[in-house]
């Protein structure tokens, strides 16, 4: 089930410029385009694993973030990864919009009415508690909004934008090109459909203006750093009535000073004297929950796990909740006073063991006994 790298992919270095690798892509998405190779599986997989591939690098946020973490960077949620690339969806639109625009003389801008907004990104730094029960957030994000003077339109109050002529609305042209009947976006409203004479002053006719916008987000529980969690239609507003993108926000997840995760169990480790290692004992030991009595066996040994069932994290689907894992280390007294001393001399003399000479070796003697 592994990936291949991106890079290799699409058969470019790692340092390869854009051009490069929109030159790349070009090449073999032609090759393996499906329309060229009809029922052939092999190139399918190949078409989708380069569309994949090109979708990341061609992104230079995406692309620094594939370049730091690999895929596991690329989240585990929606987008363009995870379960698999969204064939259907608008990114695959996009980019051939893109593409081929480019290739076969299209004016540089995407295909359609009306911009898709940009995706956009947000890294969200969260309480290890906050992953492991869930939380709500409120987010505050710059981001474009529909311009309210012109309600989006572009076009100055009272005025509209007109149809174009040239592509009857439609924002496209339509042309035969070797295997494909292409689109590409009509060169005179360059793929709006429209033309707006008398632009809005407040948005300068692209029809959005720069807000400040908070939403509240339900973080579920049982997220992990890199958890990616994709809030449709929350991205960049699209110009000129174009849908609006996706906000993915990227979970961190702060280290907690007494606990550690890993995977859905917590693992918390609690020191215990030898005392109460060798008798035994009941011992209050924190958990996510708060304190829980625990009993400690007599004669445990430093580094004995013991399970406190059901105590561990959520799990992100939704059901079952991991466990905690108390790993118990036993301490060594270093300092002991002339009595405590004497006791333990007594103790090691009932064992049968010889402790001459006190002094330094007496330690070395007691952690060789417990350790
Ligand atoms: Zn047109
Ligand atoms: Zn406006």
């Amino acid at each position: 089930m592994s990936k291949r790298d991106y890079y290799e992919v699409l058969q470019v270095n790692r340092n390869a410029s854009e051009t490069e690798i929109k030159k790349a892509y070009r090449k073999l998405a032609v090759q393996y385009h499906p329309d060229k190779n009809p029922g052939d599986k092999k190139a399918e997989e190949k078409f989708k694993e380069l569309t994949e591939a090109y979708a990341v690098l061609s992104d230079s946020q995406k692309r620094a973030t594939y370049d730091q973490f690999g895929h596991a960077g690329m989240g585990s949620s929606g987008g363009f990864s995870g379960g698999g690339f969204d064939f259907g969806g608008s990114p695959f639109e996009d980019i051939f919009g893109d593409i081929f625009g480019d290739i076969f003389g299209g004016g540089g801008r995407r295909s359609g009415r009306g911009q898709r907004g940009d995706d956009l990104r947000y890294n969200l730094t969260i309480s290890f508690e906050d992953a492991a029960f869930g939380a709500e957030k409120k987010l505050k994000l710059p981001r474009h909004q529909p311009c309210e003077s012109c309600s989006g339109s572009g076009a100055r109050s009272g005025t509209q934008a007109e149809s174009c002529s040239t592509c009857r609305g439609a924002g496209q042209v339509r042309y035969q090109q070797g295997f494909f009947t292409m689109t590409r976006p009509c060169p005179d409203c360059r793929g709006e459909g429209k033309i707006i004479k008398d632009p809005c002053p407040d948005c300068r006719g692209t029809g959005r203006v720069k807000q400040q916008r908070s939403i509240s987000l339900k973080i579920p529980a049982g997220v992990e750093t890199g958890s990616r969690l994709k809030l449709s239609n929350e991205g960049e507003t699209g110009t000129q009535g174009g849908p609006p993108g996706d906000l993915y926000v990227v979970i961190s997840v702060e280290e907690h000073p007494i606990f550690q995760r890993e995977g859905q169990d917590v693992i918390c480790e609690v020191p215990i004297s030898f005392v109460q290692a060798t008798l035994g004992c009941e011992l209050e030991v924190p958990t996510l929950d708060g304190k829980v009595k625990m009993k400690i066996p007599a004669g445990t040994q430093t580094g004995k796990v013991l399970k406190l069932s059901g105590k561990g994290i959520v799990s992100l689907q939704g059901y079952g909740r991991g466990d905690q894992l108390v790993v118990l280390r036993v301490e060594i007294p270093t300092r002991l006073n002339s009595r405590q001393k004497k006791l333990l001399e007594e103790f090691a003399q009932e064992s049968g063991e010889d402790i001459h000479p006190l002094g330094k070796g007496f330690f070395d003697k007691v952690k060789e006994l417990f350790d």
